[in-house]
């Protein structure tokens, strides 16, 4: 909180002063491929359904804090009952409530970076300690027997699979492992798993006790701006969670969008393999510019780029395309992560970096 005035200074908790809010360093542009949104138009059926939706829900009262319709359809998609669902504002939220109810002072969470910072964030504000074991530097894998090891010893672990911002996701196997060795709680964050074939963790939710398994709205089926997450878990970690939220943190809008999206999700998943398709050929794109892209499982790409501080920048000035600049981040030295955008959005990050890397395309 660098700008806090000396007031604040005193009255806030002092584990909370070097806290900073949130700044994706957004700069409009033409082409916005730096948050793994899905930028494709949204499916016709799919999009029509959740304005339908919309213009009906009455606004003059409060939601059903408990979201049990979008729960039930939720579950009736994955198998399993309504007990094993928690909705949230967005992922980020539910996150949040992970670590409200099991970290704390004297609780240990392993995670893997480079990964999704928030966890670490968010152990954090609540005096969680964090344990990290690092992805190896050259292939961004992570070491499994090392997290196995750590997550012995931990209340809570996180994998993310696939993983932002490196892209690879975990085999089931290797959760199932860590699963059988963690005493804790693990969690594994499947926002990307959509566009995954390695497969997704829920199976594991019928054998272990101990794995809550994070989904999103906001990247396979383009509704990043309603802030739908859900988790799926045994039903006393759902309990525990419940008893710590906000009784209406997820609006009639947001319930009802993500309703009628469930309801027309094959539309949403069939664009999700035109999507992985795009990846593919995105990544070969950049290949082709003797880039470092590592695989991806994921609807974005991790790239290594000489001088990549400075080839953002001049992405946004001179040819409006934003990207995220992960340069100045741990193990990511000279590292961008493009989102997968339309085929015309990606010809044009490739011929911009064609040009900037001195290269033909
Ligand atoms: N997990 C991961 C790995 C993510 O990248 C994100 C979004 N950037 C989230 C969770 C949270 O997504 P949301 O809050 O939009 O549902």
């Amino acid at each position: 909180m660098a700008g806090l005035s000396e007031r604040m200074r005193q009255m806030v908790r002092p584990e909370l002063k070097d806290f900073e809010p949130y700044d994706p360093a957004f700069v409009p542009c033409d082409i916005n491929l730096s948050a793994n949104e899905n930028t494709w138009p949204a499916p016709a059926g799919l999009s029509a359904a959740v304005r339908e939706a919309l213009a009906t829900v009455p606004l003059n009262r409060y939601p059903d804090p408990l979201a049990n319709e979008l729960r039930d359809a939720i579950a009736a998609w994955h198998g399993v009952e309504r007990e094993n669902v928690l909705v949230g504002d967005g992922g980020d939220e539910l996150l949040f409530l992970l670590f409200l109810a099991f970290g704390g002072p004297g609780r240990v969470l392993v995670d893997c970076p480079p990964s999704f910072t928030v966890y670490g964030l968010y152990a954090s504000m609540v005096g969680t300690t964090v344990e990290q074991v690092w992805r190896d530097p050259e292939t961004m894998l992570p070491d499994l027997e090392a997290l196995v090891d750590a997550g012995r010893r931990a209340d809570l672990v996180a994998v993310t699979s696939p993983n932002n911002p490196t892209g690879d996701a975990i085999a089931r196997g290797d959760i199932e492992r860590l699963l059988d060795a963690c005493p804790g709680l693990v969690l594994v964050d499947e926002a990307y798993g959509e566009f995954s074939e390695a497969g997704t963790a829920l199976p594991l939710l019928r054998t272990h006790d101990n794995v809550v398994v994070l989904h999103t709205l906001s990247k396979a089926f383009g509704m990043a701006g309603v802030r739908l997450g859900y988790l799926l878990g045994p039903a006393d970690v759902i309990d525990a969670l419940s008893a710590v939220r906000q009784p209406y943190s997820v609006g009639v809008l947001p319930q009802a969008a993500a309703l009628a999206a469930v309801e027309h999700r094959d539309d949403a998943l069939a664009q999700v393999a035109a999507i992985r398709e795009e990846r593919e050929r995105l990544r070969a794109g950049l290949l082709g510019l003797g880039l470092t892209v590592w695989p991806s499982d994921a609807n974005f790409l991790l790239v290594r780029v000489p001088g990549a501080h400075e080839v953002r920048a001049r992405l946004a000035t001179d040819f409006s395309i934003l990207v995220r600049d992960f340069s100045q981040a741990p193990g990511l030295a000279d590292c961008l992560r493009i989102t997968v955008g339309t085929p015309a959005e990606d010809d044009a990050v490739i011929r911009a970096l064609a040009a900037l890397v001195g290269k033909e395309c």
